[in-house]
C-alpha cells in the first residue's frame, strides 16, 4: 500500500479536517486530497498507534448520522456503535491488525444515530513508516446494507415457495436430513414424513381458475402451518403437494395421531371466490428411525400417497416395502409401454353386441390387449391407467381407433351383411380432454374409409363430470361429423338424468356389476329394469353388458332391453378368431342384422 504510507503522519499535522468547497484544477496535493476524501462514498477512519482517531471522512457521518467530531472525540467511539453481536468479531480483527497482520477483512453491523442498522464491509490495514514502525490502523468501510438485504431476500427465495411462503423442496429435504440425523442419535426418537396431495385439485383449478386455485393452496398452507408444532415443518413441494415433517416424535402411533389431527384441519369447507368448497387429501406417511436419507423418505411417502390415490383418495396410508415393489413394477411397465407401440405389441379383440329380439349382430366392442414379450397377454385394466398417467394413451388410443375402424371397414367389404354393424371404441378420460380429438377421429375415418355412423365412441359418466362443458362441446362436434356416442358403465357414476338429457348420447350401457346378479338380486333387478325403462323413455339405445346366462338374458328380454353383450354370445375374440364365430353365427342365423333392417 505504498501511496498512502505516509498519510497518517500528514493527517496528524493537518488542520481539523476541512470540507473542501470546490476541487482545484492545479496541483495543491493536500487540497486535492481533501476534495477526494470529502466525496468518497466509503468510510475511512484512521487511528494512530494509541488508538486515537486522527482522520475520518464525511462518509462516516453520512453512513452513521453521527458527527465527525464524535468519532474524533472518543477513542472507543466506533466500538460503541458496533452491533453487540459483531463486537467480538470487530475486536478480534483489530487485535489481528495490531499484532502485525498487514490487512484483515471483516463484515460488521453498526448502529446509526436514528437506531437503524447498516452493514459495513471493512478492510483494515496496518500503517507504518518506511522503517516499518507502526503508525496505527486504517479502516476502510463500504456500506453494503443494500446488498445484504438483497442477499437475504434471495436466500429466502431460494428456500421458500413464493405462493405460500412455506419452505420449498430444497429446505424441506435439508430439514428432513437434519431430523434423520437427530433420530439416529436419540434412541427413542422417530422422524415422520407425511406426503400430502390434494384430491381433485386440478378440477378446482380448471373450473374456477388459477387465482382461485392459488387461494386454495394458500389457505391449505395456512391451516397446515397453524396446526403443527413449532419444531415441525410444513413445506410445499410444488403444485398441490405438501410435506409435513414431524420431528422428535416418540412412536409410530404418536406420529399417525398427529398427522391425522393436522389433516383434519382441512375438513371445514373453504371459502373461495364467494363459493364454499370442500377439499380432501391423500396422505402417505413414512416413519423412520434414522436410516436412509431425505430423498428416500420423500420417495416412499410419495409411493404411499399414490397408494391412497389409487384407492379413491381422501385417506392415509403408511408406507410398506411391498408398495415400493409395486411401484417398481409400474415403472417397468411404463418403460415397456414405450417400446410396445413400435414393436407392434398391441392387438385388438372384438366382442359382439347382439340385438335381443332378432338375435342378430348389431356391433362389436374393440378391446385392446398387449402381448408383452416377457409377461404374456396384459389386460387393459392394467396398462391403460398407466398409459393415461404417462400420456402414452394418446398414441395407444389413436392406434386402437385406427385399427378398429380398419377392421370393420375390411369386414364390411367382405360381408355385405355387416353394413349396419357398428364398432364401439373406448375413449379414456385423457383422450376426451385432448385437444384435436375430433380432428383425429375425422382423420381416422377418412383414412380407413369407415362411414362415421359405423363408429360409436364409449365414454363414462365420470369422464363427462370432470369438465362437463368441455365434454359436451367435444361430444357435440363428434356428433356433427356423424359419430355415435355411448355412455359406458352406466349406473356406476352419478347416473344423472342431466347428462342423458343435455348430452348428445345415443346409447347407454348398463354396467356389468348390475347385470351380474340379475335376476337373483332384487336391488340390481330393479336398477336394471329402471335403466331400461328410462332409456326407452328418452329414446336411447340400451345395451346390457356382461351377460353370461340364460336367466340374465330372459330377464333382460322380459324387461324390454334390446341389446346385449357378454360371454353368453362370445368372449372378445381376435380378428382372425371371428371367421369361425361368424360362420357359426351365420349358420345359426344370429349374425347380419343390419342388411335386413336397411
Ligand atoms: P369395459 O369397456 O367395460 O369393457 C368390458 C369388459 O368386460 C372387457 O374387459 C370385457 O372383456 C369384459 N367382459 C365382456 N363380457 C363379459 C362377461 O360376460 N363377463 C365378464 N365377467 N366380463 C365380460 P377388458 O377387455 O379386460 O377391458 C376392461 C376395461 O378396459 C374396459 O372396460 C375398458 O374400460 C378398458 N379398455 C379396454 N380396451 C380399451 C381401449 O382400447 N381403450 C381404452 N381407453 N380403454 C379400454
Ligand atoms: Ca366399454
Ligand atoms: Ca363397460
Amino acid at each position: 500500500p505504498a501511496p498512502y504510507d505516509d498519510a497518517p503522519s500528514r493527517a496528524r499535522h493537518a488542520v481539523p479536517f476541512p470540507h473542501a468547497s470546490s476541487p482545484l484544477p492545479d496541483g495543491d496535493t493536500a487540497q486535492s486530497f481533501r476534495v477526494l476524501a470529502d466525496h468518497l462514498a466509503d468510510w475511512e477512519s484512521w487511528e494512530d498507534a494509541s488508538g486515537k482517531v486522527v482522520f475520518v471522512t464525511p462518509a462516516c457521518q453520512r453512513i452513521t448520522g453521527y458527527s465527525l467530531e464524535s468519532f474524533r472525540a472518543n477513542a472507543r467511539f466506533i466500538e460503541g456503535i458496533m452491533h453487540p453481536e459483531d463486537l467480538p468479531l470487530w475486536r478480534k480483527h483489530r487485535d489481528m491488525v495490531a499484532s502485525g497482520a498487514e490487512m484483515v477483512e471483516v463484515e460488521v453491523r453498526v448502529r446509526t444515530q436514528d437506531g437503524r442498522e447498516r452493514w459495513l464491509a471493512c478492510t483494515s490495514r496496518r500503517l507504518h513508516d518506511a522503517e516499518g514502525t507502526s503508525l496505527g490502523v486504517r479502516f476502510s468501510g463500504r456500506d453494503v446494507t443494500d446488498r445484504k438485504i438483497m442477499l437475504t431476500q434471495m436466500k429466502h427465495q431460494a428456500w421458500h415457495d413464493p405462493l405460500t411462503g412455506l419452505p420449498n423442496r430444497a429446505l424441506c429435504l435439508d430439514r428432513i436430513d437434519r431430523s434423520l440425523h437427530r433420530a439416529r442419535r436419540g434412541a427413542d426418537n422417530v422422524c415422520a414424513v407425511a406426503f400430502l396431495d390434494l384430491d381433485r385439485f386440478k378440477v378446482v383449478n380448471d373450473s374456477m381458475g388459477n387465482p382461485a386455485g392459488d387461494q386454495v393452496l394458500r389457505e391449505v398452507a395456512r391451516r397446515l402451518a397453524e396446526n403443527t408444532r413449532t419444531i415441525d415443518t410444513v413445506s410445499r413441494l410444488g403444485s398441490d403437494e405438501f410435506i409435513l415433517l414431524l420431528d422428535e416424535v416418540r412412536s409410530e402411533e404418536e406420529a399417525l395421531i398427529t398427522v391425522r389431527r393436522i389433516c383434519a384441519s382441512l375438513e371445514p369447507p373453504l371459502e373461495v371466490a364467494g363459493r364454499q368448497i370442500r377439499i380432501s387429501a391423500s396422505v402417505g406417511v413414512v416413519i423412520n428411525r434414522g436410516g436412509g436419507n431425505a430423498d428416500e423418505m420423500l420417495r416412499n411417502a410419495n409411493i404411499a400417497m399414490h397408494h391412497v390415490k389409487e384407492h379413491g383418495g381422501d385417506g392415509m396410508a403408511v408406507f410398506q416395502p411391498s408398495m415400493l415393489e409395486q411401484a417398481m413394477n409400474l415403472m417397468q411397465l411404463e418403460i415397456d409401454l414405450h417400446r410396445a407401440l413400435d414393436n407392434n405389441e398391441f392387438f385388438l379383440v372384438y366382442q359382439p353386441i347382439m340385438s335381443l329380439h332378432d338375435r342378430k349382430l348389431t356391433g362389436f366392442e374393440a378391446l385392446v390387449r398387449w402381448n408383452h414379450p416377457d409377461r404374456g397377454i396384459v389386460g387393459p385394466s392394467e396398462f391403460i391407467p398407466v398409459s393415461e398417467s404417462t400420456g402414452q394413451i394418446h398414441q395407444v388410443g389413436r392406434w386402437v381407433l385406427a385399427e378398429a375402424c380398419r377392421a370393420l371397414a375390411a369386414w364390411r367389404k367382405l360381408q355385405p351383411s355387416m353394413r349396419g354393424v357398428v364398432m364401439h371404441v373406448n375413449l379414456s378420460a385423457r383422450q376426451l380432454s385432448q385437444p384435436g380429438l375430433v380432428e383425429q377421429v375425422a382423420a381416422v375415418l377418412r383414412e380407413t374409409g369407415l362411414p362415421a355412423r359405423c363408429l360409436k365412441l364409449e365414454v363414462t359418466e365420470t369422464m363427462l363430470m370432470e369438465n362437463p362443458d368441455y365434454a359436451n362441446l367435444v361430444l357435440r362436434r363428434l356428433k356433427e361429423i356423424g359419430v355415435r356416442l355411448c355412455i359406458d358403465d352406466f349406473g356406476t357414476g352419478h347416473s344423472s338424468l342431466y347428462y342423458l338429457k343435455n348430452f348428445p348420447i345415443d346409447t347407454i350401457k348398463i354396467d356389468r356389476s348390475f347385470v351380474r346378479d340379475v335376476p337373483g338380486d332384487e336391488g340390481d333387478a330393479t336398477i336394471v329394469s329402471t335403466i331400461v325403462t328410462m332409456g326407452r323413455n328418452l329414446s336411447l339405445n340400451v345395451v346390457a353388458e356382461g351377460v353370461e346366462t340364460d336367466d340374465q338374458l330372459d330377464f333382460l328380454r322380459a324387461h324390454g332391453c334390446r341389446e346385449v353383450q357378454g360371454y353368453y354370445y362370445s368372449k372378445p375374440l381376435p380378428a382372425d378368431g371371428f371367421a369361425d364365430w361368424m360362420r357359426a353365427a351365420l349358420s345359426a342365423g344370429t349374425a347380419g342384422s343390419a342388411s335386413s333392417r336397411k
